[in-house]
């Protein structure tokens, strides 16, 4: 455990809230983000990657009755589906919204952490460059794509 002399080292001279107005800065920039309240998940009956990538498939047919582009992805650990999305760079606005990262996301809320080693991430289409990059961050263990279920192995950093 460090000390706060230590923290404020590490991180730079604190400002505090004042500090930061007075920089023009708003409080609820660093703010972290909360997780909006998120329904359980449905598990399916007979784990395994033909359930996975299923549900994946329901994702995308998710984004595509919500008018968004159609991609859905999970996020598994230890047969558990522990967090899905489907696309929502058309609903939510924001070109980084892939199913991929969403599901990441997600499945980071839910179990309460950025690491998500042991994760293997089921993609309806193969993942782009930026969701390849965002399962190497969040230490995904694997990639596994289409209805074939093609296996990419282990995310590379700014593969594609
Ligand atoms: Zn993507």
């Amino acid at each position: 455990m460090s000390s706060p002399t230590r923290r404020r080292a590490h991180a730079g001279p604190s400002r505090g809230r004042r500090g930061l107005l007075a920089l023009g800065i708003s409080a609820a920039l660093v703010r972290p983000r909360r997780a909006p309240a998120a329904e359980p998940i449905r598990q399916p009956a007979a784990p395994g990657p033909e359930a996975f990538m299923a549900r994946a498939v329901e994702m995308r047919e998710v984004a595509l009755a919500g008018g968004d582009q159609g991609y859905g992805a999970v996020v598994v650990r230890d047969g558990r589906v522990v967090g899905e999305a489907p696309s929502r760079v058309v609903t939510a606005g924001d070109p980084t919204a892939h199913a991929e990262t969403e599901a990441i996301r997600d499945a980071a809320r839910r179990l309460g952490t950025r690491d998500l080693s042991g994760c293997v991430l089921y993609s309806t289409s193969p993942p782009c460059a930026m969701c390849e990059t965002a399962a190497y961050w969040a230490r995904i263990e694997r990639l596994v794509h289409g209805p074939a279920l093609a296996d990419s192995g282990a995310p590379r950093y700014g593969g594609c």
